[in-house]
Formats: structure tokens, C-alpha cells, sequence
């Protein structure tokens, strides 16, 4: 679709005539001789956004081993072609095992992966996460580990907050004074943090600490709620992958049990996160394959959120926050066309286009 000119709407920008130019990049000064592209019927977003991925996985045991296998540069390009081919356009990787996967995953050429931010490899307490996939962290020592083990090009940087120990549940890794020392050691290199909490004191402790980003979330209160949205931070509540995960402990276990009071936790706030300025996005985690952000979409719904709220959280919400622009003259020539305005079609693409590249064209 490069060297054409292209006419729609969105519920964002309203009406719109731009170029792609050679290069795949959106341009407001089309060549006249450029013939105009036909998107047909349908609604057009900028992509859809996975707030919660980890393209070198789609299971833990792909994390196997510290060093980097040789089969991990061919899985991210897998990863990442799966999730373009879903019209995923935008990921945020919410950690790594291998220091290596922040470089691997931008070196693909970009119309050959989603635009990309990364964290670096998990920061963990010690014996705090999965063994030997995370950098265990001593007590004290999170700012010094923010700035050794994270990667140049990382933008995240990805917390385990809390982990679960045999016999006492999860417990969690830092202090608050802790946190707040990582998080002011990420924001002083421009990066944002984002942590793993599933503990009921977690999420209060990292909100209170400046952490930018809760995963998970199943403890958040609706204060953590207000201090977090007054500040716009962000929410990846995961629950699809919550509800396989107590399926996997069992409903009667005691791992189990808890994360189902968290879940019930999250349907409270979900339908009040919105209001209250925070950022809510979607995740496929290790849970859903990559790609199937959508799937997740209808979990927000059955929590309760507004169809109009999960549209935005798997679209222009997250692209806003991630400081991401849809539709950017110079930036890259990226939509979907789906069906229409509502959340089951966001699983049904007809056109997926990556920076000028038709990837998916299912129009009939
Ligand atoms: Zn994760």
C-alpha cells in the first residue's frame, strides 16, 4: 500500500486523507500521481495494543536456562509475526529471562513486528521468582540493579513484586522505600517500571511508591486506584490470564482461593478504573498466544467495564500512554480495518497494514 493515498474516519480523528509514502511512513503532502487505496467497509483503528506480552514465550518453559538458546531470535520473530497477523500493531514486553531479547526484538525490521517497548530482564528478590530466570535482587540493592540489568535500548523495566513460598503464599520482595529507590533509578534514565503483583500488600506499596505501571493488580483498593489515576498511571489487569492461572492451582487450593478473591477484587474496581484516570490495557501474558489481545477484551467486559472503555484500553488509550502516534505524519503507516465499533469484532480484522505493508487482507 506504499505510494498511495488513503481517505477515512476515526472516532479519534475524525475524517482523514494522508499519504504512504515509499518508505511506509504516513505523510500529509501525498504525491498527486499517487492513486488512492481502497480500505472498504469497516471501522479503522491504528492497530490494537498488547499491554502485557513477552514475545520471547508463549509458555515458562520457553524460558528455560539463562544464557540465550539458539532458538530465541526465531521465536521473537515468530511471536511477533502472530501478533501482527491479529492486527496487534503496538506491544509493551513486560519482561525477559535473556538480556538479549530488547535487541533481537528491535532489530527485526519494523514492518516485520509490532512497534515495541521493552523492559529488560526481570528483577526479582532472591528465590522470588521462577529459578534462574530473573536477576535476584539482594535487600537494599534495587536501584543499583535497575541500572546494571537493564538493557540501552529497554523503556521498562519489570519488577516480580511479590512471589509465592511454600506454606505462607505470596510474599512480598521489596520495602516501599525500596520500590520508591528503583522506580526514582528507572525515571532518572527515562524509563518507566512496571510490576508483577499478586500479594494483597503489593499493589498499595508500588502505587504509593511511583511505579507506573501494576500488572495484575488482583489487591489494588479503590484508593490505590485514585492515587494511581491522578497521576494517569497504568493497569494490566490480565484476567484472562488470572482465571486460567486459579484453574491451573485449583479453585480449592489455597493459591487458588486467593486469586479468586483478587479476581472478584478486580470486577469491582474495573468498572471505576476508567473514571478515576487510570490507564487501563490489556494483556495476553503467558496465558493467551500472541496476537489474541482480543480475547482479553471480552474478559474486561465480562468484568464489567464498558464496551466504549475496552475499546479505548485496546487502542488509543494505550497508544497515548506509551507515547505511541496513531495516524502521525513521519510515523509509521499502521491500521486495521475491523467490522465494526465493537468489541467482538476487534478479533475479526479484514485489513491489518504495518507501516505500509498489507499483512492481512481478508476483505471479501
Ligand atoms: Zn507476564
Amino acid at each position: 500500500m506504499r505510494c498511495h493515498v488513503v481517505r477515512f474516519t476515526t472516532e479519534d480523528h475524525g475524517p482523514l486523507t494522508l499519504g504512504i509514502d515509499a518508505a511506509g511512513l504516513w505523510t500529509d503532502r501525498p504525491d498527486r500521481s499517487w492513486p488512492e487505496a481502497e480500505l472498504g467497509d469497516g471501522v479503522v483503528y491504528p492497530g490494537l495494543v498488547d499491554g502485557h506480552a513477552h514475545l520471547t514465550s508463549n509458555e515458562v518453559s520457553d524460558m528455560t536456562g539463562t544464557s540465550r538458546d539458539d532458538g530465541l531470535a526465531a521465536r521473537i520473530a515468530r511471536h511477533a509475526s502472530s501478533q501482527l497477523a491479529h492486527g496487534v500493531l503496538l506491544v509493551a514486553d513486560k519482561g525477559t529471562h535473556d538480556p538479549g531479547t530488547v535487541e533481537l526484538t528491535l532489530d527485526l525490521p519494523p514492518e516485520q513486528r509490532p512497534a515495541a517497548q521493552l523492559a529488560g530482564r526481570f528483577l526479582a528478590g532472591v528465590d522470588g521468582y521462577y529459578p534462574h530466570l530473573a536477576v535476584e535482587v539482594a535487600p537494599g540493592g534495587l536501584a543499583g540493579a535497575v541500572d546494571a540489568a537493564t538493557p540501552e535500548q529497554a523503556t521498562w523495566v519489570k519488577l516480580i513484586g511479590d512471589w509465592p513460598r511454600r506454606g505462607v503464599g505470596a510474599v512480598p520482595s521489596f520495602t516501599e522505600a525500596e520500590l520508591a529507590a528503583g522506580v526514582a533509578a528507572a525515571h532518572a534514565s527515562g524509563r518507566r517500571v512496571a510490576i508483577h503483583t499478586a500479594a494483597p500488600e503489593t499493589p498499595g506499596r508500588a502505587v504509593r511508591a511511583g511505579v507506573d505501571s501494576i500488572e495484575h493488580g488482583l489487591f489494588l483498593t479503590e484508593d490505590d486506584l485514585l492515587r494511581l489515576g491522578e497521576r494517569g498511571g497504568a493497569w494490566v489487569p490480565t484476567v484472562r490470564a488470572m482465571e486460567l492461572l486459579v484453574a491451573a492451582l485449583g479453585e480449592d487450593s489455597s493459591g487458588g482461593r486467593l486469586l479468586r478473591e483478587g479476581l472478584d477484587n478486580v470486577k469491582g474496581l474495573l468498572p471505576h478504573a476508567a473514571a478515576a484516570g487510570v490507564v487501563i490495557m490489556a494483556g495476553t501474558d503467558l496465558a493467551l498466544g500472541h496476537g489474541e489481545v482480543a480475547r482479553e477484551a471480552k474478559g474486561l467486559v465480562a468484568c464489567g467495564m464498558a464496551e466504549a472503555d475496552v475499546l479505548i484500553a485496546l487502542t488509543s488509550g494505550p497508544r497515548a500512554y506509551l507515547g505511541e502516534p496513531a495516524f502521525a505524519p513521519g510515523s509509521c503507516a499502521d491500521l486495521i480495518v475491523v467490522p465494526a465499533a465493537d468489541v467482538a469484532s476487534l478479533a475479526m480484522p479484514r485489513l491489518v497494514v504495518r507501516c505500509g505493508r498489507v499483512v492481512v487482507d481478508a476483505r471479501v
